[in-house]
């Protein structure tokens, strides 16, 4: 029977493992504006995560400022122009196949790898997905979008996952669709909104209050608020714009969304002429996909039309035969929207919000206004809280979140203290020893049935103990890979 004691042991060893790992999670409130808490507070759940935590005046999302882009830029780190989600309705020229958000399930179009399959290539590591407004995604817990869905049952059910018995995840991911829909639906000044943004505050009360039930929870876990852009309210809707008024929709192919359209002409030499009619759009700006300014970083990618339509905020752009997605491809009353996003990421209005907690991570600071946080460096932030040691480049700025952390000293000894952990206490002592005889039988194995007592294989054992060493060095490793990326802080324009 001694064999099956090592299984449940190699068992309970692998759970212990997963017990002692980085807690993460990540929560993205659609559409949420930056200054929605100044514009409808006071928010006490959000003031009570101020003092816990960290956060940013505001952050910038990435051009386009649309919901499928910005959710893959926040769980890859890289530009649209990277990774290839240049928006919510897009065409491939390379497969001659379109892309239409909420849609299209294909995983060709989600490539790179993200920081959840990252942290699921640690040992003992698994994450879970909830909402995630993606349609292909491989983890070990996952429940696809679902409308009706609530606030309460998505977190309960998140929570749940990370208190699994059996296989206990150390990261979540989790989507809600408001404040956008309002947002879009009454604009980002309205009564309702403000109802919305009450309510926010209020699911936000209900994570705090669920986290600080389970001491686990409250001591380890990092918590990620923030969201893909803001909400610009939109004016004329009474007098729309279509694109087959300016141009002879024949000779062009045109993807995209209200507020920005990638065209493709049919006929090369029909380029110029086309550029014309479209520069007679008023409230727009159309550039040649070369002349597009580089801040955007807009450029290198196919999906990127020959010319790009970018309209001015609180304009809209639409096509006689455009799909409006809310209805399904019904093209949908102009006067029911009252809000939008996919501007200029630049603009206040597409600004939104980025808050976090735990304990690598300062408490109650607000980042400098003179740093401008994006939304490409949450992912090597949440690399560094679950301690991925390969982290993918990206187009990340670390000196953005330097200020974030604790002191990289006492960053460097965190591992060094989970370990010391495992001597404090009654139930440390139980895990010690559960870790300590696992380790001995697995050594027993490693000899290959050889006639070495239990009790020297354990003296060998203890004599060699590995843990502190071995997670020293590690945390080394971890230190390095940061530097690597100092090194690489950007893979867009000058390295692609
Ligand atoms: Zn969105």
């Amino acid at each position: 029977m001694w064999w099956f004691s090592i299984l449940v042991l190699l068992y309970n060893s692998s759970f212990i493992f997963s017990q002692s790992l980085p807690l993460l999670l990540l929560v993205s409130f659609n559409g949420f504006r930056w200054d929605y808490p100044k514009l409808y507070g006071p928010l006490g759940n959000f003031s009570r995560l101020e003092q816990r935590g960290v956060h940013a005046h505001s952050m910038i999302p990435t051009f386009t400022t649309a919901t499928y882009p910005n959710h893959y830029t926040l769980i890859t780190g890289l530009y649209e122009e990277i990774h290839g989600l240049i928006s919510d309705h897009m065409y491939d020229p390379k497969t001659n196949q379109t892309f239409q958000a909420g849609e299209t399930t294909a995983n060709q179009w989600w490539p790179f790898k993200t920081i959840w399959t990252l942290n699921e290539q640690m040992n003992g590591a698994r994450s879970g997905v909830i909402n995630w407004p993606q349609g292909f995604i491989s983890t070990s817990k996952y429940e696809p979008y679902k409308k009706d869905r609530s606030f309460k049952d998505t977190i309960d059910l998140m929570l749940s996952w990370f208190n699994d018995q059996d296989r206990p995840i150390n990261f979540g991911a989790m989507y809600f669709p408001e404040p956008d829909l309002t947002g879009r639906r009454t604009g980002p000044y309205s009564s309702n909104m403000k109802a919305t943004i009450k309510q926010c505050d209020e699911y936000l009360g209900y994570l705090l209050n669920e986290i600080d039930k389970d001491i686990r929870l409250k001591t380890k876990l990092h918590l990620i608020i923030t969201s893909d852009h803001g909400m610009e309210q939109i004016n004329a809707t009474d007098r729309p714009m279509y694109l087959e008024d300016f141009v002879n929709i024949n000779k062009l192919k045109a993807f995209g969304t209200e507020t920005v359209l990638n065209i493709f002409v049919n006929q090369p030499n029909d380029i110029n002429s086309i550029l014309q009619n479209l520069t007679q759009i008023p409230h727009s700006n159309t550039y040649k996909k070369e002349n597009l300014p580089v801040r955007y970083h807009y450029k290198t990618n196919s999906r990127i039309g020959d010319l790009i339509i970018i309209v001015e905020p609180g304009y809209e752009l639409h096509r006689q035969s455009f799909r409006i997605c809310e209805d399904g491809g019904t093209r949908v009353d102009l006067n029911t929207i009252h809000g939008n996003s996919g501007y200029d990421n630049q603009i206040d209005s597409m600004k939104t919000i980025f808050y976090a907690s735990g304990p690598e991570l300062k408490e109650n600071f607000t980042l400098s206004k003179s740093i401008n946080l994006n939304n490409v460096d949450i992912f090597p932030l949440m690399c560094l809280i679950l301690n991925i040691e390969k982290c993918s480049l990206s187009n990340g700025t670390l000196s953005h979140i330097q200020p974030f952390l604790n002191d990289p000293s006492k960053l460097s000894s965190l591992n060094g203290k989970e370990t010391e952990k495992l001597h404090d206490g009654p139930m440390g002592l139980v895990i010690y020893l559960l870790v300590l005889v696992s380790f001995v039988l697995i050594l027993i194995m490693a000899v290959a049935w050889s006639a070495v007592s239990f009790r020297n294989a354990s003296a060998m054992a203890r004599a060699a103990h590995p843990d502190a060493a071995t997670i020293a060095e590690q945390n080394q490793y971890k230190f390095t890979q940061i530097n690597d990326l100092k090194l690489h802080p950007s893979i867009g324009d000058d390295n692609l």
